[in-house]
């Protein structure tokens, strides 16, 4: 019988904050009817963040845990967890306790109402730097008019899917995952829950700002191909600029006004290799993901498990 509720979490060092998560874990699922499991995915600690699951193994048999061959990431490590939980429905979260695991009682409530996705929009996010919040801003508004999929705004990965859109998203190969997005392109019956995002509970972040980066490309390059568009727009606006100029050039020339004019090319040739190189840059970041893509290496490797874990489906 597999079970009612997956919890599906990856960690990075979180050893400090893995016996406080078991314990509100634990009370969410004595509350919630039904059996539970959690899946915990270390993906590359170093601080004996394994031990620690192993430890909650042995006085609950109810967690399981996944050890990733080393860092793989935030996304590959949920990925990992989402293919080896065997619940009905599975509760995406973090490890730090930035997702109030209580929430995950409003999550199922919705979901047994008929609802295959619930994602959690915070309302507030405390413990969070200004400039984070300002750029998550900017960034999820520009992504959302770049993007063809409707990604909700103010939500991560915290969420309920269910098993339906948990197996569809198992079927989706690609190799750099956004997640968020990759739900809202499955489709379904899908509605947000509101809370209250709480600071983390120990440690710092283990998102570094290229992490951050390479996370915001991703996004940009696996829902949206106008960069790409942009780059030829900006191509034409140059190409008229350079021939409004050649007109200029044989009109000064036939009038006889000849300037000596280096400047102005040493000017049009700064920029027009500035626009090159920006739009080759930009083509890059979909080939070096192409690239990626075609090498068709497994998202994860494995090195060793704790409990009862079952690949899903
Ligand atoms: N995490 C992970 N692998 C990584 C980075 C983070 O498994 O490479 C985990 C981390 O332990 C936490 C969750 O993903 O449970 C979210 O990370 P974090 O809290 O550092 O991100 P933030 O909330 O600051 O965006
Ligand atoms: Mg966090």
């Amino acid at each position: 019988m597999s079970p009612l509720v997956s919890f599906v979490i990856p960690v990075l060092d979180e050893r400090e904050t893995l016996p406080l998560l078991a314990e509100r874990l634990t009370a969410v699922m004595d509350r919630l009817e039904g059996d539970c499991e959690v899946v915990l995915v270390d993906d590359g600690s170093t601080d004996g963040s394994f031990e620690v699951m192993r430890e909650l193994n042995a006085v609950d048999p109810r967690f399981r845990a996944l050890r990733l061959s080393r860092n793989f990431g935030h996304q590959p490590a949920i990925t990992a967890g989402i293919e080896h939980a065997s619940g009905q429905a599975l509760v995406i979260m973090d490890a730090d306790l930035q997702d109030p695991p209580e929430v995950a009682i409003d999550l199922v409530a919705k979901w047994r109402e008929g609802f295959d996705v619930v994602y959690a929009v915070r309302d507030e996010r405390a413990g969070e730097s200004r400039v984070k919040l300002t750029t998550a801003r900017w960034f999820y508004r520009l992504l959302g008019r770049m993007s063809e999929v409707d990604i909700p705004v103010d939500a991560g990965d915290f969420r309920l899917v269910d098993r339906q859109v948990a197996d569809a998203v198992i079927a989706m190969p690609e190799h750099h995952r956004y997640l968020r997005g990759m739900f809202a392109w499955i489709g379904y019956d899908q509605v947000g829950v509101h809370y209250q995002r709480e600071a983390r509970h120990a440690g710092k972040t283990k998102f570094s700002m290229r992490k951050m980066l390479t996370f915001a490309a991703d996004g940009i390059v696996s829902f949206s191909t106008v960069p790409l568009r942009m780059a030829m727009t900006l191509g034409f606006v140059v190409s008229a600029l350079s021939f409004a100029a050649v007109l200029y050039g044989i009109g000064s020339k036939v009038l006889g006004h000849v300037v000596p004019g280096w400047a102005s090319v040493v000017v049009t040739i700064g920029l027009l290799g500035g626009v090159q190189l920006t739009v080759l840059g930009v083509i890059g970041e979909y080939l070096a993901r192409v690239h990626d893509e075609v090498k068709r290496r497994p998202l994860y490797l494995l090195r060793d498990q704790v409990g009862d874990v079952r690949r899903g489906t």
